[in-house]
């Protein structure tokens, strides 16, 4: 079984890479431990951040707004967004397969149609964010868009036998375009060979937003110097993009929840946070340098 497939059927795509990362280093088991502003993380840490419990991993989230035409559909710890326009919308991240359902409630009470879903994209080849896109194809009839470099990995993942479709290669800078909404997907390889960041200025009331979803920049597994050479690249990428809306794959990496609590009727949007649009980044990057170095 390779590993790909062992993610797929394991579903636990994250804690894997962990583990390998664990019995690669031969040193403790949660290593390294690195201070990011004043919080301490490991790896085991941000993995328990990110994916949370089973029952978390599988749980509506309030739906909402983010800002303009974007919106969150997701679980509590797994990020799907909606991105909506007068010709049909865009779901970036379809999640696990038995949470397409959940993603589809959540549509509908925003008072969208599921089936007016046009194209679905991913953040990156791993169970957690992609499972579910050929369950999504086939209930709207969505076309698949992926990273070259991701295709490999998600032909392999395969829910219940079923083929993983991919109906647009994308390729790093490349547009995707529905109605009057335009997203650039930008390569941001590491976690795995093909993660993507999409970026979109969304308009909202009068202003203009440049909005980033962002893949996970966790350095899971062994870093090899490919990977290394990949990580360095897309690190000093993402802290290029223009943002004003920093947003994740994981909710906890965009503080999600307590922007969320923070939302009041006219007041500022939370989500808007140009101040912390390279947080996460921070504390990846300082992760894999610490990994980089610990196992040199
Ligand atoms: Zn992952």
């Amino acid at each position: 079984m390779n590993r790909q497939s062992m993610l797929v059927i394991g579903g636990a795509a994250c804690l894997i890479g962990v583990l390998q990362a664990q019995q690669q280093g031969g040193g403790p088991a949660d290593s390294p431990a690195v201070s990011v502003k004043g919080k301490t993380y490991t790896p085991a840490s941000i993995l328990a951040r990110n994916m949370g419990t089973t029952a978390d991993q599988e749980t509506q989230f309030p739906p909402h707004k983010v800002v303009g035409n974007v919106y969150y559909v997701g679980t509590k710890t797994l990020s799907s967004f909606l991105v909506v326009t007068e010709q049909g919308h865009i779901l970036i991240d379809t999640t696990y397969e038995r949470n397409v359902a959940t993603i589809k409630k959540s549509v509908e009470q925003l008072g969208f149609k599921f089936a007016d879903i046009k194209i679905v994209l991913g953040n990156h080849a791993h169970g957690d964010h992609q499972e579910g896109d050929a369950a999504v194809k086939a209930m709207t009839g969505a076309m698949v868009w992926a990273m070259a470099e991701d295709v490999p990995a998600l032909k392999a993942m395969m829910p219940g036998g079923k083929e993983h479709p991919v109906d647009t290669v994308l390729h790093d800078g490349d547009k995707i375009s529905l109605g009057s909404t335009t997203l650039v997907a930008h390569l941001t390889a590491g976690h795995t060979r093909g993660a993507t960041t999409y970026t979109a200025r969304v308009k909202d009331g009068s202003n203009t937003y440049d909005v980033v979803f962002f893949s996970s920049l966790r350095a899971g597994g062994t870093v090899t110097p490919a990977i290394a050479a990949e990580f360095d690249r897309t690190f000093a990428l993402v802290r290029k993009l223009p943002c004003d809306v920093p947003l994740g794959d994981h909710p906890a990496e965009y503080d999600m929840e307590a922007k969320f609590a923070k939302r009041t009727a006219g007041g500022p949007n939370p989500f808007i946070d140009k101040g912390h649009c390279f947080d996460e980044a921070d504390i990846q990057e300082a992760m894999y340098r610490a990994v980089i170095k610990e196992r040199r």
